[in-house]
């Protein structure tokens, strides 16, 4: 395996530039011609060599200036032009490419999904396709012929606006497209297929109008709707919270089955996953509604940050995708419950980012090394680079920050540019010093901010002692100091939010951590407060402060802000199940507190006060978020201790949940915030009901009454992990309803990963056989193998090595298939130094059989490496 890394600090400019582009592309599945002629100019002077990125497809020829060429050298991955002696500025070169689509199971690239094609060039994928300059500081414009049979792809689609269309006589069609704005080739996108298709428009605010087409597979129509919703809310949003409007005067999503991701923003033709494009009640659960939205805003929300103003090296990739993410949760809070969304950001944050940095693949949001870029859209650069935005807006406040963002953007508009030149433009729009801030760019790890508090009863002075680290990760053992924003409250003994009083007057709920050890006094406090620390969540790092039960119960009780009191009621279960994992240790019996239990029996009486919040404070957290408080992980006591407070909670809450399950009713399926979440709690109560003497009955009942996909499955979920008697026939009736269909059983397979019987890995191998299932389709994968060696901790973990054995098998099918997924499903595979030492040494014996993988990918490789390095 030769696998050369890329570091930043290497980024040169490019020697030569594509200014205009023009494909001609005859599809065809198993033999696609693709001419592209392109317009180059040097950059500088001095070059004379030109080096294009290619690789997977047979190449047939090579012009320069209309003249056959041949001073060329190809090599598995490029095609080096000697250009030497030619002194060429400006050049016209047509290369002509042949493909296989159908037989391009990577999903990057020009490639089949059903009985249609579709593009994923994002980021190194169209140079699977033709020879190119293939970087995204090289824009280009770019015209795309499309030509194919009429009857069998009566829509081609590319970039920008349609200019021409013609018919041909042996059957086939044409449509040529342009695409006004320069754009690197990441963005380029092609589809053909049969579709159903609905149309809308949407006015922009200075009045122009723009044709809106979503694309879906035939007979879908009635799951579009939703989506198309989302998009003309999300351009309406952009315009009143950016000031940003929509550029061209169509704007295309596609849906489709095969896809590697989310979605991709390709300029005015987006192509979507059709997991975040379908919904309706039938099909899609509350929270699927929630995430097509949060997509298809997320991508529509790239047209301005990712393509208008794009990145200079993939080095830069949270420039856009940080950035994006801030943007689309940002759109989600205004729309809907912001706590509800901060609270579901920090739970992926403190469990699969913190893991993420704790790992071998720990990386700063901008990394520093890459050897596959695909292996860097992670939680890290979309998340944590998300979060890093959310600290300069907490340092900056609206206004400022607005302010910055437009100057951003009127500095690189049709560029490409590094995060840098955003922090710069932030800087000085806002006047705020953001030095020391930089580092969160450049320094990987969490933070841990140490607190502790005194109170001097003499002069009425509290004191917060603040003090902050950074732990060595794999990539980086030396850290720095980093400028944090801690928002905080006080509370009085009776609840009471106090006043944050300097000794000179009123100061600021956010201080600036900036040194190792830090001292904030607060005057005028009569008597000890409780502190509510990180309020908001307002930076990514751990809190070390120890807070007593009786302050957690006040917090829980009277804090303002909703994530403290969330949160406080999260540290009362972390301290319930750490507590009980030791009497485990130590072989006493389990019990849970007496307090917290009347503290979530009062929470669920005062429901109406706030029924989102409710519901999120009593879903006791998965085995996967306990899982990441701990140094080293102990799969199976987890699991038992979590088994051991649910009973428990279950039981006390028995006689009021019932009653509550009862008393909520809606007979109607609206998706609408206060039906969301009332369905929510009802359900909460549910999956505690089902582990009572109520539960088969219940949930059976559930499920038959159930007229929508969030209460079905909520049925389903609680049937599946109590064991209940009725569960395999309510397993078999959803499987006979919904076979047809991928997407909606891809829940079921998610389900039976997740059992918590004893054989389920043996289940599992046998439904890689089930005709629903297909090993080439990524979200069948991620349902059934990625939920059993994500969800499923407990069998994924067991003892016997079988778990791991599985995965690895699975791996090395699709390190030759698909290797971007392979990289994915692989992740719990490489956390080896969070388990002891004999789960290690089987997670070893796994990865060290992938590494002598003959064609290893680089995908793997690269992680492989850093694992067992
Ligand atoms: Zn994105």
């Amino acid at each position: 395996m030769s696998a050369k890394a890329k570091y930043r600090k290497d980024y040169k400019k490019p020697d030569y530039t594509v200014t205009d582009i023009f494909l001609d592309f005859q599809l065809d599945p198993q033999h696609t011609r693709v001419i592209s002629k392109s317009q180059i100019a040097r950059l500088n002077p001095e070059a004379q060599q030109l080096r294009l990125d290619g690789h997977s497809f047979q190449f047939a020829s090579i012009k320069l200036n209309g003249q056959p060429f041949t001073a060329y050298q190809q090599d598995a991955e490029s095609l080096q032009l000697n250009l030497s002696g030619l002194n060429l500025e400006h050049f016209e070169l047509e290369i002509e490419t042949l493909l296989k689509p159908a037989e391009n199971t990577s999903l990057q690239g020009l490639y089949q999904s059903g009985d249609g094609f579709c593009t994923q060039c994002e980021a190194e994928g169209f140079r699977q396709i033709t020879y190119m300059l293939d970087r995204p500081d090289v824009l280009a414009r770019y015209t795309t012929r499309i030509t194919a049979d009429k009857t069998q792809y009566p829509f081609l689609l590319s970039n920008g606006n349609r200019i021409a269309t013609g018919d041909m006589l042996d059957g086939r069609h044409w449509v040529e497209w342009q695409d006004p704005f320069p754009k690197p080739s990441y963005l380029f996108a092609l589809v053909a297929g049969d579709f159903d298709l609905l149309q809308d428009r949407f006015i922009t605010k200075s009045g122009r109008e723009v044709a809106l087409e979503l694309y879906v597979d035939k007979g879908n129509l009635n799951r579009a709707d939703w989506a198309m919703q989302s998009l003309k809310k999300s351009m309406k949003w952009d315009e009143e919270r950016f000031d940003l409007e929509y550029d061209l005067d169509i704007y295309m999503i596609v849906a489709v089955d095969f896809f590697n991701m989310g979605a991709m923003e390709n300029k005015g033709l987006n192509v979507f996953n059709s997991k975040f494009v379908l919904a309706n009640p039938a099909t899609a659960t509350d929270e699927d509604y929630h995430n097509v939205e949060a997509v298809i805003a997320h991508e529509y929300f790239h047209n301005w940050t990712g393509n208008r103003v794009t990145c200079r090296d993939w080095f830069q990739l949270s420039l856009k995708e940080g950035l994006t993410v801030f943007r689309d949760q940002e759109f989600s809070s205004d729309t809907g419950s912001r706590a509800v969304q901060r609270i579901n950001n920090v739970k992926i944050l403190r469990t699969v980012q913190f893991a993420e940095d704790a790992g071998p693949m720990a990386h700063p949001i901008r990394p520093e090394k890459v050897i596959e870029m695909n292996n860097f859209y992670t939680v890290t650069v979309y998340e944590k680079g998300s979060e890093v935005i959310r600290m300069l807006h907490t340092l900056l406040g609206e206004e400022r920050f607005q302010q910055g963002m437009k100057l951003y953007i009127a500095e690189n508009d049709g560029k490409a540019a590094t995060c840098e030149n955003f922090v710069s433009a932030m800087e000085r729009a806002s006047g705020v010093d953001l030095t020391l801030f930089r580092r969160w760019y450049s320094q990987s790890g969490t933070p841990e901010l140490t607190i502790s508090d005194e109170y001097d009863e003499r002069n009425h002075i509290y004191r917060l002692h603040v003090s902050q680290l950074t732990a060595p990760t794999h990539d980086q053992l030396d850290k720095i100091n980093l400028h944090i924003p801690l928002k905080i409250e006080l509370y009085d003994p009776q609840g009471k939010q106090q006043e944050l009083q300097s000794e000179t007057g009123l100061v600021s709920n956010v201080l600036d951590i900036m040194q190792n050890h830090q001292t904030f006094e607060f005057h005028h406090i009569y008597a000890r407060p409780t502190p509510a620390l990180l309020c908001d969540f307002s930076a990514p790092v751990k809190l070390d402060y120890a807070y007593t039960d009786q302050q957690l119960l006040l917090l829980l009780r009277h804090a303002k802000n909703d994530f403290i009191r969330w949160d406080a009621a999260q540290m009362l279960l972390s301290n319930e199940l750490r507590q009980n994992l030791q009497r485990q240790q130590n072989g006493e019996q389990m019990q849970v507190s007496p307090l917290l239990l009347d503290t979530f029996h009062s929470i669920l009486e005062q429901y109406q006060q706030d029924v989102e919040l409710t519901a999120l404070m009593l879903t006791l957290p998965k085995e996967t978020e306990f899982a990441e408080q701990f140094k080293v992980i102990d799969p199976s006591g987890i699991h038992q201790v979590r088994k051991f407070l649910q009973k428990s909670i279950a039981e006390h809450l028995k006689a009021l949940s019932l009653k509550i399950y009862h008393r909520i009713d809606l007979p109607e399926y609206r998706i609408e915030r206060q039906d969301i979440a009332l369905r929510s709690l009802r359900n909460v109560c549910l999956s505690y009901l089902a582990v009572t003497e109520f539960g088969n009955a219940l949930v059976n009942t559930h499920y038959l009454h159930a007229n929508n996909m969030t209460d079905t499955l909520a049925a389903l979920a609680a049937a599946s992990s109590a064991a209940l008697p009725c569960r395999d026939n309510l397993l078999t009736d959803f499987e006979h309803k919904w076979a047809h269909d991928g997407l909606v059983m891809d829940k079921w397979f998610a389900l039976q990963a997740t059992r918590p019987d004893e054989d389920v890995l043996q289940q599992v191998t046998k439904l890689m056989d089930h005709p629903s299932f297909n090993f080439n389709n990524p979200n069948r994968l991620r349902a059934l193998v990625g939920s059993f060696a994500n969800q499923n901790p407990n069998a994924f973990h067991a003892i016997d090595g079988s778990g791991y054995r599985f995965l690895v098998e699975v791996l090395i099918k699709l390190n030759r298939s698909n290797p971007q997924i392979a990289s994915r499903l692989i992740e719990p595979l490489i956390r080896l130094g969070r388990y002891d030492a004999q789960r290690q040494t089987l997670m070893k014996r796994g990865l060290e059989r992938l590494a002598k993988i003959e064609d290893l990918s680089k995908d793997l490789f690269e992680k492989i490496e850093k694992a067992l390095d």
